[in-house]
């Protein structure tokens, strides 16, 4: 049997950021994924919007690695060229009611340290951004855009330059816990077993399934997966906004907002849809929702405008209904397991706060995994 110090499951964006954090603190790192490159799943299905923190409950794991990977975000892309563009977002008011919300939204994100949002009066909404209507809204400076994919190379490329190993086709199928570390048993075409010191589990949806897999691991600290899917529709035509627009939060999600993508692209949503299986295809009878949440705040929205886009599927952990759940970060202090940390519900924004995650997963990592 072959034997690695740590090996990390899953190469997201997270499972990218935990390598690359596991690599320059010197360990030896292989990082496994099933599928035939980087980031083909959920990090290549979202917004890309580096978040500001806003919307997250005080002191929540989201709230904080949100607000820190922020920060360290912009600094990555700035020291590594990683495109990005710091455009800032509008949240609006489309009624009174809810205007009204929009003094506890400041609220929040200013108890989660994001003290820079500012009031704006309708007209001067209007005055940034002439298409859209509003009764007023919030300016969030510190919102932004990122070339997702650019970031993930650059994760990838840092994590080889300290000695990262990939492996790609690798699905990792089961394992158990041992004396002597956790054996796991990677499929596909050249299948292997290996024993590890360290396992991080990032495995995405797929890391409730993975964790269950591995005999040694207590069930009950394994949570059940569920599926919460967004449909993007693309806009045809001229881009009428130069920032961000998102409307006063919808419970499960942000609301059908604005997105504009490093090329200029407009693309709106995700929507909320709760699936039993991982399927992308965006049904097109959706659309007909969007056109109704978009032209509350820009209504020259022209008919046929808005084309199926793509989709992405929120990595769940509570089902439809349930109070909002935070990022889990699952090491041996919950589940016993020295050098086995699990990532669940990893949903947004986990692209924005994915640096301040790995610190977390070496901070889950008990001494005595750390010991080489
Ligand atoms: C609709 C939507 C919009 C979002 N918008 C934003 C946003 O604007 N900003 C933001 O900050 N965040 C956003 N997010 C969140 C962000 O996209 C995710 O938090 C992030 O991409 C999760 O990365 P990950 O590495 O955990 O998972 P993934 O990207 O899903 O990676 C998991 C990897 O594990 C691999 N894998 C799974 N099982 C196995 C196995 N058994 N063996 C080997 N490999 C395996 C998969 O192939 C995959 O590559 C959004 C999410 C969604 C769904």
């Amino acid at each position: 049997m072959e034997e690695m110090d740590a090996v990390v499951v899953g190469a997201g964006v997270v499972g990218l950021a935990v390598a690359r954090a596991l690599a320059l603190a010197g360990r030896e790192v292989l990082v496994l994924d099933a599928a035939e490159g980087i980031g083909t799943e959920t990090s290549s299905r979202n917004s890309e919007v580096i978040h500001a923190g806003i919307y997250y409950p005080a002191g929540s794991l989201m709230a904080r690695c949100c607000v820190e990977g922020k920060k360290r975000l912009y600094a990555f892309c700035r020291e590594h060229g990683v495109p990005f563009n710091n455009c800032g977002k509008l949240i609006v008011a489309t009624n009174e009611e809810e205007a009204g919300r929009l003094d506890s939204i400041r609220q929040r994100a200013a108890a989660n340290g994001v003290d820079d949002l500012r009031p704006l009066t309708a007209a001067e909404a209007q005055a940034m951004e002439p298409e859209l209507r509003c009764t007023a809204a919030l300016l969030s400076p510190s919102t932004g855009i990122i070339d997702s994919h650019a970031y993930m190379l650059a994760l990838q490329g840092e994590a080889e330059a300290h000695g990262a190993m990939f492996v790609f086709h690798a699905p990792v199928e089961g394992g158990r816990v041992t004396e002597g570390g956790i054996e796991i048993r990677v499929g596909g075409a050249e299948p292997m077993e290996l024993r590890c010191r360290l396992l991080v589990n990032s495995a995405g949806l797929h890391a409730p399934k993975l964790a269950r897999s591995l005999v040694g691991m207590p069930e009950a600290h394994v949570p059940t997966a569920y599926y919460a899917k967004g449909n993007y529709f693309t806009l045809t035509g001229r881009t009428p906004f130069s920032r961000l627009i998102y409307p006063v939060p919808v419970p499960g999600g942000l609301g059908t907002h604005v997105t504009i993508d490093m090329q200029g692209r407009v693309r709106f949503g995700p929507d909320v849809e709760w699936v039993e299986r991982l399927d992308y295809a965006v049904d097109p009878r959706r659309g007909d929702s969007f056109y109704a949440a978009i032209r509350r705040y820009w209504p020259g929205l022209p008919d046929g405008a808005l084309a199926p886009g793509y989709s992405g599927i929120r990595p769940k952990i509570v089902p439809p209904g349930a109070p909002a759940q935070d990022f889990v970060v699952q090491g041996e202090a919950v589940h016993g397991i020295p050098g086995l940390v699990n990532l669940f519900g990893i949903e947004s924004p986990g692209l924005t706060a994915s640096l301040a995650l790995a610190d977390q997963v070496l901070k889950a990592v008990t001494p005595r995994a750390l010991a080489a």
